[in-house]
């Protein structure tokens, strides 16, 4: 009996080191296909529990997840086969095609987060029941099933469930890319491949985002740039051997990796990354920053499988600590916030923060790399988490939320975990507050990213470039900077905001 195997591509856009593929490869009939979900662009809500009305997709990421399935879709015609693209719920798209090709199984990935649970068991609920779903674990460095203890018993704390799995758990090997079946005859003459939609055609009111020249790195969508990103940080670049030195940069495409978006959308394996470190190791120099990005790739792994054991609580108001002491002020335009006179309400100061308009620079430049790119620094991402949680009071979930549009490398248990434990209510009990001003001399201390990201405060000498509003009416005038014309006065004293956590 002939066998016919779906591919739905999920966040494993790839070849290599492919566990769903290499199954999926077996079949007699092989027909990949990708669902581009509408729910997840435009203005659509994601469904009705979402409290959230913000896009979840906005364009950075949607031109990344474009271009990785173009990249999947043409190292797959060389092998005289494709990936079928859709538009439409994955449930609908499946149970059509399922039923067109006469699929007997459904090959995917297994995700933890509760969206992509639910839209896994839609699909199976919705195709015949003589079609098979089946789904694999394959986006951690340690796979789910090799962990010292189920997910559910595992320790809330990083370091020691890092410990616990570093000394019990071994990472498993990459797996070869299988050869592939040709596309089936049939599809192509009566069912189509489908067309790539544009941001358009995805409710995205932009065509495609502006390049902007202040950007260090270009982040194209595909298996093919992340391994050539690999190939230049780590091999030409050599920089692997100082990154746990360099990691809390800011400037500049090296300083860390920058491989998060493509492990987001799977067109890396953390495995890949792993062997390359090890071959790292023994061809050049094995040091304390080989072993960090092994590190921060198990930090991955952490948020992956804390989701896995809490499930929707991870993603609550009072994250999986059940919090409800924290009185986190509501930025929604239904709220109705009365604010004394001349305060500005949670919906003005989140715009604000939004747009980096905070008037504290440490702030703006970091939002504003962030709107303009899709990309932050780990430091960037912490400290402007923290302003808006600590320092204006403002729904961490309504930040999380924003980052989800934002951000090229969004991934929602790494996205929601860091959010949560800056916010005091996940996976640590301490308050996780930064201070901005210690932070911006610290790490910025020359004032060159502040001003590369708000060119309007270039001329400045470093003190008043992150406080300019210690600067006197004449120096104001001297430097050519106006507060409250050129650059917003500060919208709230960064040591007053604070006084609540004392
Ligand atoms: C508020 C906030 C939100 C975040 N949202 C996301 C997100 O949506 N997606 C995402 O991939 N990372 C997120 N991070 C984690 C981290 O900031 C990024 O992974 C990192 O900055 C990406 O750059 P890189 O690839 O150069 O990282 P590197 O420093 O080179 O690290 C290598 C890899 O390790 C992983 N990693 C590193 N730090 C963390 C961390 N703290 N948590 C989880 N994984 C980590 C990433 O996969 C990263 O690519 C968030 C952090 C904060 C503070």
């Amino acid at each position: 009996m002939t066998d016919t195997a779906l591919w739905w591509v999920r966040n494993d856009c790839r070849l290599h080191d492919n566990p769903v593929l290499r199954a999926a490869a077996t079949a007699d009939r092989l027909v990949p296909v990708y669902c581009f979900d509408p729910r997840l662009y435009g203005s659509q809500q994601y469904s009705e529990h979402d409290p959230f009305q913000y896009q979840k997709t906005g364009p950075h990421r949607a031109q990344f997840q474009r271009e990785s399935v173009a990249d999947v879709r043409a190292t797959l015609r060389e092998q005289n086969t494709n990936v079928l693209v859709r538009t439409g719920s994955p449930a609908e798209v499946l149970d059509e095609l399922a039923a067109s090709v006469d699929a007997d199984r459904i090959l995917t990935q297994r995700l933890p987060d509760p969206e992509a649970l639910e839209t896994e068991d839609a699909v199976r609920e919705r195709v015949e029941p003589d079609t098979t779903v089946e789904s694999r674990w394959i986006h951690t460095l340690y796979h789910i099933d090799d962990l010292p203890t189920p997910p559910a018993d595992i320790d809330d704390t990083y370091t020691p469930f890092r410990k616990h799995v570093e000394a019990n758990s071994a990472v498993r090997p990459t797996v070869e890319p299988p050869a592939l079946p040709p596309l089936p005859a049939d599809v192509g003459d009566d069912i189509a491949v489908g067309e790539l939609p544009s941001l358009t055609d995805l409710d995205l009111s932009l065509s495609t985002p502006s390049a902007d020249e202040r950007a260090f790195l270009e982040f194209s969508g595909g298996e093919t740039a992340a391994k050539q990103r690999v190939q230049e940080y780590i091999w030409e670049e050599d920089k692997l051997r100082a990154y746990k030195k360099t990691r809390n940069g800011l400037l500049g495409a090296d300083y860390s990796s920058k491989l998060s978006a493509w492990l987001a959308a799977g067109c890396l394996s953390p495995r890949y990354i792993f062997e390359e470190v090890e071959r790292y190791e023994t061809e050049r120099v094995a040091n304390d920053s080989t072993y960090w990005l092994i590190f921060e790739l198990i930090w991955r792994d952490f948020f992956q499988f804390q989701v896995a054991k809490y499930g929707g609580q991870f993603f609550a108001r009072g994250g999986l600590q059940e919090r409800d002491d924290i009185d986190w002020r509501d930025p929604s335009p239904e709220h109705n916030e009365t604010v004394p006179s001349g305060a500005l309400t949670a919906e003005q100061a989140f715009e604000r923060w939004k747009r980096g308009e905070t008037g504290i620079p440490f702030v703006d430049a970091n939002m504003r790399e962030l709107n303009t790119t899709g990309y932050l620094s780990n430091r960037g991402r912490q400290n402007v988490a923290s302003f808006l949680v600590n320092n204006l009071r403002i729904d961490w979930r309504d930040g999380a939320a924003y980052f989800e549009t934002q951000l090229v490398d969004y991934d929602p248990c790494s996205n929601y975990g860091n959010w949560a434990y800056i916010a005091g209510v996940g996976n640590d009990s301490r308050d996780r507050f930064f201070d901005i001003d210690w932070q911006a001399n610290r790490y910025d201390a020359e004032a060159e990213y502040v001003t590369h990201w708000l060119p309007e405060l270039n001329g400045l000498p470093p003190e008043h470039a992150h406080a300019p509003w210690t600067m006197t009416p004449d120096e104001q005038a001297d430097y050519g900077v106006e507060l409250g014309v050129d650059y917003p006065k500060p919208m709230v004293s960064l040591a007053a905001s604070t006084d609540h956590l004392e």
